[in-house]
């Protein structure tokens, strides 16, 4: 292929990325940019608006919950130094599952810095026999890639990091290995409970993907719905988002910068319970909707 096709293979490319469903989400990424801030004590948010990250400063190291979106890296790591950390110190990252918009950063931070990579005992399974399914072939870089987790998570794992104990349930239903993590969090002197559950999107709950995974009977979404209600009745303070949209992360964030010395707007004790019901209930719905069976 001459210089001059290969380029026009290449504008032809990124002429069908930014018509295609997913393209926007990786073009321009830097439009979702959004300045890191402290959600409460230890707790960071260093992530954009469309995917949410978490930085832990455990006293002994930095944790991360996520490594953000395919494609995103400089921009955690941008985030992380305008919240006055230094990437370096990233010790951990904990991945709430296996799709290529949480995994963005995971070599980078290994291969640069040495981190610890985590992840949910069934995804990194996923991504040695079936790593199709992560979705990584759709991040438009031939640059991205899966990775080896150091530590794979089980379910009732307790893993101590710093001041951080961190309890982990296993929550299949959005990929087999997501993970739901609960953790005290510290400012003042005072302690809150904080609950992160790892995978939320019905996309992978629809018909023709369940088809096409082999889950014919759909029992993906029974599997969802018993992940569930197995940490629904978990003490949250503090419910963080795998994605913004999940705890309104934006619209809080508004909130404490239009009042930053009013009530934190990301402590609600009943958000927790009444975001995981709303989910059943919209699951009910979809498997009520015979368009779907
Ligand atoms: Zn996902």
């Amino acid at each position: 292929m001459s210089m001059e096709q290969n380029y026009k293979a290449y504008a032809q490319r990124r002429l069908e990325m930014a018509e295609s469903h997913y393209g926007p989400l990786w073009l321009n990424q830097e439009q979702r940019y959004v300045h890191p801030f402290r959600i409460f004590g230890n707790v960071w948010y260093v992530g954009d608006s469309w995917v949410c990250v978490h930085l832990i400063d455990t006293g002994d190291g930095l944790l991360l919950i996520d490594s953000g979106n395919s494609g995103a890296t400089a921009m955690l790591v941008q985030a992380i130094w305008e919240a006055g950390f230094n990437p370096a110190d990233v010790k951990w990252i904990i991945h709430s599952h296996g799709h290529l918009d949480h995994i963005g950063g995971a070599m980078f931070f290994k291969r640069m810095f040495g981190t610890r990579l985590y992840l949910g005992e069934p995804d990194a399974r996923m991504f040695r026999e079936k790593p199709w399914i992560s979705a990584i072939q759709d991040a438009y870089s031939d640059c991205a890639e899966l990775f080896v987790p150091d530590v794979e998570i089980h379910e009732g794992d307790v893993l101590t990091f710093g001041n951080t104990t961190m309890t982990f349930y296993l929550v299949p239903g959005h990929t087999d290995g997501c993970i739901a993590a609960f953790f005290d969090a510290y400012e003042d002197g005072r302690t809150v409970r904080c609950g992160y559950y790892g995978g939320f999107g019905f996309n992978t709950l629809q018909k023709d993907y369940l088809i096409e995974i082999g889950d014919s009977e759909y029992k993906t979404r029974e599997i969802y719905l018993e992940s569930l209600k197995k940490v629904r009745d978990q003490k949250v303070e503090l419910f963080l988002g795998n994605h913004c949209i999940n705890n309104d992360t934006l619209g809080r964030r508004q909130i404490q910068l239009e009042n930053p010395d009013g009530p934190n707007p990301f402590l609600d004790d009943q958000l927790w319970k009444q975001y995981l019901d709303k989910k059943r209930d919209d699951l009910l719905a979809l498997m009520a909707d015979p368009k779907n069976n």
